[in-house]
Formats: structure tokens, C-alpha cells, sequence
């Protein structure tokens, strides 16, 4: 999820000055030509952006890496809102080309699906032969990423799926001309579109095939450039090191060790011993059912060869496993890679803790639910594999490009431009906050970037919102786990109270614009509905003379990396209220901190982390621990909601908003002894924090004071600390300057 690159690179490459002057010369103003180019959107959200934050960071650091995915034609929908409902677009980014790109027509590799396998003889040896039924070929387009502040420049690949010369020469021979050709554009079909749901799987075929192409090309081309400097892969562990960021490309596991074993003929434990050396994984998920899982059918008719790889992988790994733990049966079958069942099937999860030196969680509360849940029988195996480095994202997008006036503030304050490659030193801010002309800066370069998202709010809604209103926000795909119907609650509540004071009692209440933005999965019925719940509340809200300017609520579409740029450095309050024990880290909370955001949050994620940086006094903390939800679960229908809840819960179902059947079965989801996510459990301590931020908002130098610690609290945050952690302890290698 990169989003745009032009500003990004004129800032990274130094030129951004000369640039805009060259342009200026051109009769062309940089703002206005920036806006013109379209997002990359090659991922879902977070774990997509947070790639492309790293790869932001691996080029700075000068690090000698390259990042492999998919060139995908259709990158994530558009989404557009009518009549307060999500309908999805395609988004066919490549319309007027991409001028970022290299296609690398020489660098092309066969891609091979489908077929049998074959057992033959050679040199008195029996040796496996896949005999594909299918070939595709695929095709390198690079995309360069410059590092800040470095000559370093690294290497995004991307696969493009195209027809093979070899394809079907037999149909063509055989007549079928017509035909042929048809099924060559099917193959084209791989790499066409990216699959939309973020954190859920469904086992499709051609979701599997992507997946292979991606990890076929990626492997065929790593190992021809070690093979140009070596002749054997003695030394491949120490030249090579491959991360699997979550389990998409664990298929590469089987694919390295049938390259090692069926092509160069290694041998299988001379090739194991290499493959357990190169790999490590990092998982983003936390609960099982998220984990993803291979239908064995699908993957033995796509992938024959590999099917009998799996098995092979997994039966030495149940054999070594039971000379360890002895005959536990049930404790074997949770740690097998193939899960037996309805539908037997390939854990993608266990498959790359088992052949990966380290296994990484993307926050300290992730990790320690990894430890002792989701992979705790692994865990007490090896403890020694699992780690965890917490997340984090580049504060060259998310400063010095989204937000221009508060990177020129923080520079002059800190008395130098270092911190754009060296987060930590944004502790410095602390020095200067009882400085009264800094805070009001502070206070400026804030009123700035609100009065740029209002005019966008006006563009693309048509509602006006107050400046002196505290922009209340939250950014970020739509999920039951992450709450934005707590969010919508809350505001409901919230226009209810409103309703129920007379004048005088209104005149006291601050002011809020309440913003949410989030793209829902095509087939996620509930988080669509919560989408249309917040159109519906907010047409009410917004056009409710009795409330004016004290509530606003509006729905900003298409939430991308481009709306998150203009959207962040606007906001006063963001919320990252799942519940606590869901988000694995969370990144979004960190893009906010830096912009010096306060945020309203849970426990969860990265936000514990956050709280150990900024202190607990900062921000505003509500909701159960960690700890607790398990035990609020069980209780369930025993817990006592607090009235407010029941009553806005009734107003959604009693048709205040309007569309009353229609948001039943979304009302249903939150009653009590059906509420998984906690929303009626944890709505007192949400309104408390609320009004808390109320309370903090009314006095502006200590609203301004924890701004500023915020953004002083952001540097370890930074994807830099995230990169030089991996590379230090995971991957074990040194930067490499660029020797021009
Ligand atoms: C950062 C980001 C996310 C992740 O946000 P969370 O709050 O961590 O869920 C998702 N989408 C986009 C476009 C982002 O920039």
C-alpha cells in the first residue's frame, strides 16, 4: 500500500526544492501536479501499509534488501457511498500507466501449475518428476524505493502474470485455434486482481494460484542470483535470509525445498537443513480462526508435487515431535500442519513455525497472546523461537510528506533536520513544552491542517464544520473486532443527551465533528451495515437544527493512503478502541501520535506500548484489559450493560434512524449474551474517557501540552527502531552504503 510516490521521492532523493522550481518553470505548481496521481493500493490496510513503511525504512537504513508481491491490475475497490450504503468499484490504477515502474521484460520466469508427479529412475536413484499441466510465464516490473538522506535506492519487485509461449501448443495444433487463445487470457487472469478481505480467508483457487506464482517467481529469482556467484548452496544461509511478512507466501517453503531437492538434487536432510535456516516469520493475526488454511484437495491438484512435500515436511516434524512429547494425541493433531476434518487442510501458520528459525509477534500483548494461546504448544517446544518487535511506520510519509507545516516546526524547534532519520531525537520536544510562543505554533500548524480537512469534508460531503469543533476520528477498515459501532453508540448517545438539555446546558458542551472512514469487505454483511448505520445517524444529526455545530458526523469514503495523509495531521482525537486482546499491533494509532494526535484507546496492541512511552495521563484509557475479556466472556449474559447502552441499542431498533429491519441483525450482534466484541461491557468506560477528552479540550495549553508529548512520544514508533530491530536479531545483517 504505498499510496503516491511523487512527493515521497523528491523529498527522499533531496530535490524537492529544484523539483518544484523545474516545474514552476514548466508552468506547473508541485501541489497541484502532486494531486493528480492515484494510490497504489496493492494490499488490504495495515499490514500492506506497514510493507511499504518498511521498505521506506530498509532503503534509508541502507539495508540490501528487495521486497517481492504482486503486480496486481485491480488493486483494493474503490469504495463509494450511495445513499448511505458501500458499493465497490474496481480500480483500475494502471489506466494512464504507471510512471514509477520498470518493466523488466528480460527478467521472466515459468511458472508451472496442475499435472502428476512421476517417480523415475536416475542413476539408480529414484528421484520425483512434476509434469505440470500448465505454464505461465511471469514478469519482473520494479518499482525503485529511494531511501531519505542515502544514495541507497532498493528494489520492489512486482510479478505480472502473462501467457507462456509453450502454452498449449497442442490445442493450436489440434484446431482449436479460437479456443486457445481464450484460455491463454484466463492464465493472464492471475496477477488481475487483489483479493479484498483483510484478515479472513476463504480458501479460493485463484487465491492459491496467486500465491504460488508470487513465491514461484520470487524464489526462482533469488536463487538465480546467488547461483551467479556460487556453485553450491552451502552458503545460501548466510547470503540469504527470507521473511515471510504473515503466512501469504509460506507456500515458499515447499517451493525451496522441491527447487533443493527435485532440481539440484541436494538431497532432502542437506536441503531441510538449509531451509530451517533461512527463513523467519512474522504473524499478524491473533485469534486461530484468523490463521489462514489450505484446503489439501485444492492444493493437491494445483500443486501435486508440493501436496507430497507438506506431508513429507509434516511427517518428519510429527516423528521428532513425538519423540519429544510422547504419544499426546490431542496435543499432535493441534500441532500437525495438516488439519484433519470436513475439509482436511494445509495451517499455513504451522507450516512456517516449523521451518522458520523465528517466529515474530508485532507487539509485546500480540506476543505474549501468541505464547500463550494461539501457539502455545509450539511455544513450549520452542521458546527460543519466538520473539517479538513491535510494529511501527515511517515519519517521512507521515511527517515530512503529509504534513509539511509540522515538519518545518519541528525542525526549527529541535534545531535540526536529524530526526527525519533518527525518530528518537522527537524527545526533544519535551524541553521546549512550557514554552508559551511554541505551543502556539504548535497550536497554528494544528489549525492549519483542520482548515485543509474541512474544506475536504465540505468537498466531499457538503457538510461545514466548525474549526473551533474537536475533530473526533477514526480511520480504518471496517471490522467487528475494532468497534466502529461503539464509536457510532457513543455518538448517539452523545446527540440524545443533546436533545435532552435545554440552552443553556448546550452552551457548555464542546463542539465535535466526529469522523469515520473504513472500507468494508465486499462479503462482510455486518461491517456493511455498519457503514450504512453511520449515514443513517449522521442524516439525522447533521440536519437537526436543535444541534448545529455542537455534533457533526460525517463519512469519509475511500479511506486510503491519500485520505489518511490529509485526514491524520487534521485530527485532534483518534480512537483505536478495539477490543482488547483483537489488534494485533495497529499502526494507524502511531501515524496519529506523531502528528500530535490525542488518542482515546483500549488496552490493546501497540497502545500498551504507547502508554509506556507517553505515560497513562496523556490519553485517554478506558475499556477491559487483556486479562479481563476472557472471564467478561464467560459471564456474558450475567454482565450488567449500562442503561445508556440499552437505550441507544433500542433507538437503532425501534427505527429512529430509520431503515428498522435492515439493522436488526446488526442490533442483535451487541445484545446481551451475544456480545463476543464487549461493546455493552465497555460503554461506561468509553463515555468516561470521552468526557474526559471533553473536559482536556476546554483547556487548550493542556490540550496542547499533550499534543506535543504525543509527538515526543512517537520515536520509537518509528519503522526505522522496527527495521533495525528485525535486522540485528532476526535476519542478521549489516547495512550496506551504496559505494557511488
Ligand atoms: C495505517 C493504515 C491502516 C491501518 O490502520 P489501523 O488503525 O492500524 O487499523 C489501514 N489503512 C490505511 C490506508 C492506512 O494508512
Amino acid at each position: 500500500m504505498i499510496g503516491r510516490s511523487l512527493s515521497n521521492s523528491v523529498i527522499n532523493l533531496g530535490i524537492q526544492d529544484q523539483y518544484a522550481e523545474a516545474l514552476n518553470q514548466l508552468g506547473f505548481e508541485f501541489e497541484v501536479l502532486a494531486e493528480q496521481e492515484g494510490d497504489a493500493s496493492l494490499g488490504n490496510g495495515g499490514l500492506a501499509r506497514f510493507s511499504a513503511c518498511q521498505m521506506d525504512s530498509l532503503a534509508t537504513l541502507d539495508y540490501p534488501a528487495w521486497g517481492y508481491g504482486l503486480r496486481y491490475e485491480y488493486g483494493l475497490f474503490r469504495q463509494i457511498i450511495v445513499d448511505g450504503f458501500q458499493h465497490e468499484q474496481p480500480d483500475y490504477w494502471l489506466n494512464f500507466g504507471n510512471p514509477w515502474e520498470i518493466e523488466r521484460i528480460h527478467v521472466t520466469y515459468e511458472v508451472k501449475f496442475n499435472g502428476t508427479v512421476e517417480e523415475v529412475d536416475m542413476n539408480g536413484e529414484k528421484v520425483k518428476v512434476w509434469i505440470p499441466g500448465e505454464t505461465v510465464e511471469a514478469v519482473a516490473y520494479d518499482n525503485p524505493i529511494p531511501g531519505y538522506g542515502t544514495k541507497n535506492t532498493i528494489n520492489l519487485r512486482l510479478w505480472a502474470a502473462k501467457p507462456s509461449n509453450q502454452f498449449d501448443l497442442e490445442a493450436y495444433n489440434t484446431g482449436d485455434y479460437i479456443n486457445s487463445i481464450v484460455n491463454r487470457q484466463n492464465t493472464e487472469a492471475i496477477s488481475n486482481v487483489l483479493y479484498p478481505d483483510d484478515r479472513s480467508h476463504q480458501g479460493k483457487e485463484m487465491r492459491l494460484k496467486q500465491q504460488y506464482f508470487f513465491v514461484s517467481a520470487s524464489l526462482q529469482d533469488i536463487i538465480r542470483r546467488f547461483k551467479e556467484a556460487h556453485n553450491n548452496f552451502d552458503e545460501l544461509p548466510e547470503q540469504v535470509a527470507l521473511h515471510l511478512n504473515d503466512t501469504h507466501p509460506s507456500l515458499s517453503i515447499a517451493e525451496i525445498m522441491r527447487i533443493l531437492v527435485d532440481e539440484e538434487h541436494l538431497g532432502w536432510s542437506k536441503a531441510w537443513n538449509i531451509v530451517n535456516k533461512i527463513f523467519s516469520f512474522t504473524t499478524h493475526t491473533v485469534v486461530a480462526e484468523g490463521l489462514e488454511k489450505i484446503p489439501v484437495d485444492l492444493l493437491g491438484s494445483l500443486l501435486p508435487r508440493h501436496l507430497q512435500i507438506l506431508y513429507e515436511i509434516n511427517s518428519n516434524f510429527m516423528e521428532e515431535l513425538k519423540k519429544k512429547i510422547g504419544l499426546d494425541y490431542n496435543r499432535l493433531s493441534r500441532m500437525s500442519i495438516i488439519e484433519e476434518g470436513a475439509v482436511k487442510s494445509i495451517r499455513m501458520a504451522n507450516l512456517s513455525i516449523v521451518c522458520s528459525h523465528t517466529v515474530n509477534g508485532v507487539s509485546k500483548v500480540h506476543s505474549n497472546t501468541l505464547k500463550t494461546k494461539t501457539f502455545k504448544d509450539f511455544y513450549e517446544l520452542w521458546p527460543e523461537k519466538f520473539q517479538y518487535t513491535t510494529n511501527g511506520v515511517t515519519q517521512r510519509r507521515w511527517i515530512v510528506v503529509s504534513n509539511p507545516s509540522l515538519c518545518a516546526l519541528l525542525s526549527k524547534w529541535l534545531g535540526t533536520e536529524a530526526w527525519i532519520r533518527n525518530a528518537d531525537l522527537l524527545t526533544g520536544l519535551r524541553d521546549h513544552v512550557d514554552n508559551t510562543s511554541f505551543r502556539h505554533e504548535w497550536k497554528m500548524v494544528k489549525r492549519l491542517n483542520k482548515m485543509r480537512l474541512a474544506e475536504y469534508i465540505e468537498t466531499m460531503s457538503g457538510v461545514k464544520v466548525s474549526l473551533d469543533a474537536m475533530f473526533d476520528v477514526q480511520v480504518k477498515r471496517i471490522h467487528e473486532y475494532k468497534r466502529q459501532l461503539l464509536n457510532i453508540f457513543g455518538i448517539i448517545h452523545r446527540y440524545d443527551c443533546l436533545k435532552n438539555m435545554d440552552k443553556n446546558d448546550r452552551r457548555k458542551v464542546v463542539p465535535r465533528v466526529c469522523i469515520i472512514g473504513g472500507k468494508a469487505a465486499p462479503g462482510y454483511e455486518i461491517a456493511k451495515k455498519i457503514i450504512k448505520l453511520c449515514h443513517a445517524v449522521a442524516e439525522k444529526v447533521n440536519n437537526d437544527a436543535d444541534i448545529g455545530d455542537l455534533l457533526k458526523l460525517v463519512f469519509i469514503p475511500d479511506y486510503n493512503v491519500s485520505v489518511a495523509e490529509l485526514v491524520i495531521p487534521g485530527a485532534d482525537l483518534s480512537q483505536h478502541i478495539s477490543t482488547a486482546g483483537h489488534e494485533a499491533s495497529g499502526t494507524g494509532s502511531m501515524k496519529f501520535l506523531m502528528n500530535g494526535c490525542l488518542l482515546l484507546a483500549t488496552a490493546d496492541g501497540s497502545t500498551v506500548e504507547i502508554i509506556e512511552e507517553l505515560g497513562s495521563d496523556n490519553l485517554f484509557l478506558f475499556g477491559a484489559k487483556v486479562e479481563e475479556v476472557a472471564e467478561l466472556r464467560e459471564k456474558g449474559g450475567a454482565l450488567k450493560v449500562p442503561l445508556q447502552f440499552a437505550r441507544v441499542l433500542r433507538m437503532v431498533r425501534d427505527g429512529y434512524f430509520g431503515d428498522k429491519d435492515y439493522f436488526q441483525s446488526l442490533c442483535d450482534t451487541v445484545e446481551v449474551g451475544n456480545d463476543f466484541y464487549l461493546l455493552g461491557s465497555d460503554f461506561g468506560s468509553y463515555l468516561e474517557a470521552q468526557a474526559a477528552a471533553d473536559k482536556a479540550f476546554v483547556e487548550p495549553d493542556k490540550w496542547i501540552k499533550m499534543s506535543i508529548l504525543s509527538a515526543a512520544a512517537s520515536g520509537r514508533f518509528s519503522s526505522d527502531r522496527t527495521i533495525r530491530e528485525y535486522a540485528e536479531r532476526t535476519w542478521k545483517i549489516d547495512p550496506c552504503q551504496c559505494p557511488f
